[in-house]
């Protein structure tokens, strides 16, 4: 009897060295990169260097890829010879082909040809641009202080030296709507990112949006709208063949979740999503099945590597499919293989 192998894709690891609001000149409406990452003090050597070690010395034997990113500032803002410092630090596990790649996150108005040829120098392979959104209204509204022509320009920087990047976008800004995020990420997607991160506005503590939503002027999207929202802004995505890398700021401590004023925050947000878009799945080829003929129950065949995105979160989707199809039973099997398949019958 032959036997099919299952082989799990190789993971990536990714070391994240937090230099909240560093090389920012000023502070965005909805930023608090304090609270948002959770660090407490600038890195320095030592720090890199063991946050480095830790993570290589606790990584399993599937890793394939190993990255280290500096997140949560601007880092062609920081002064070119801290910039050297920082990336000097990590140049030696590149070289030596411990580390895979160093990614930097930015603003686009803070990119520049000599910025980038900075970074090519040191083994950088990958710039995010904190886009945003493609509104200049919602931009401005935000206090992004660039504008959308600033995205272009960086992209096109970029593209000419041949430096992979992603885009961050952050629906539910000031002044957005659910067409103007639905519009930014059809025109990022039209950019051949290599991928994207999408980070749904939350309102946190000590920032310019906690002024602005305490006094009426901001009503954040509830959580139903920004896993809607993200779904579709995911879908675009996907039928491009572009990765959704992130969705949903990282989790939080409890303490750290205290900083959250208001705003579509959950600790398991990309799973919501990702678990929407398998409910979607799961309710057309349920639809089909049942137009067949008269059935009041369902077996679905899951695959088996995304078995827990189509059962949802406390088996929600399994609830919802019950109740909006007014089913008797629905009963699952897990299967090997990425297809899913459903079958109707009648108890
Ligand atoms: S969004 Fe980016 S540029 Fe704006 S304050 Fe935060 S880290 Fe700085």
């Amino acid at each position: 009897m032959s036997r099919k192998i299952f082989k799990m894709p190789k993971q990536q690891i990714t070391v994240p060295i937090f230099i909240p609001h560093l090389g920012c000149r000023h502070r965005c409406v909805f930023c608090n990169q304090w609270q948002q990452s959770g660090a407490k003090i600038l890195p320095d050597r030592n720090s890199i260097e063991r946050t480095i070690n830790e993570h290589l010395g606790s990584r399993n034997p599937g890793v394939g890829r190993v990255e280290v990113a500096f997140f949560g500032g601007s880092f062609t803002g920081i002064d070119p010879e801290k910039q050297r410092e920082f990336l000097e630090i990590v140049s030696p596990y590149v070289s030596g082909g411990i580390i895979n790649g160093i990614r930097i996150s930015t603003r686009p108005d803070y990119i520049s040809v000599e910025a980038v040829a900075l970074l090519r120098d040191y083994g950088v392979d990958m710039v995010e641009i904190g886009a945003q959104s493609f509104d200049d209204r919602v931009l401005e509204s935000s206090a992004r202080g660039h504008s959308s022509a600033d995205i272009f320009r960086a992209v096109e920087i970029l593209k000419k030296i041949q430096m992979k990047f992603c885009i961050q976008l952050l629906p539910g800004l000031p002044s957005d709507t659910r067409e103007k995020s639905l519009k930014s990420a059809k025109t990022a997607c039209n950019m051949k990112p290599e991928a994207v991160r999408l980070y749904p506005a939350v309102v946190m503590k000590n920032t310019g949006l906690e002024v602005l939503y305490k006094s009426g002027g901001y009503e954040p999207l509830c959580l139903e709208d920004a896993v809607e929202l993200c779904k579709d802004m995911h879908l675009i995505f996907m039928a491009d063949g572009i990765s959704v890398i992130r969705t949903g700021i990282h989790p939080l401590s409890k303490d750290d979740e205290k900083n959250i004023i208001a705003g579509p925050y959950h600790p398991s947000f990309g799973f919501l999503v990702k678990s929407r878009i398998k409910r979607d799945l799961l309710v057309k080829a349920i639809r089909e099945t049942t137009e067949e003929g008269k059935i009041n129950s369902v077996k679905l065949y899951l695959p088996f590597i995304e078995k827990e995105e189509y059962i949802g979160q406390k088996k929600l989707n399994i609830s919802y499919l019950r109740n909006f199809f007014n089913l008797k039973e629905i009963t699952c099997e897990v299967v090997r293989g990425d297809g899913l398949r459903v079958e109707g019958y009648s108890i």
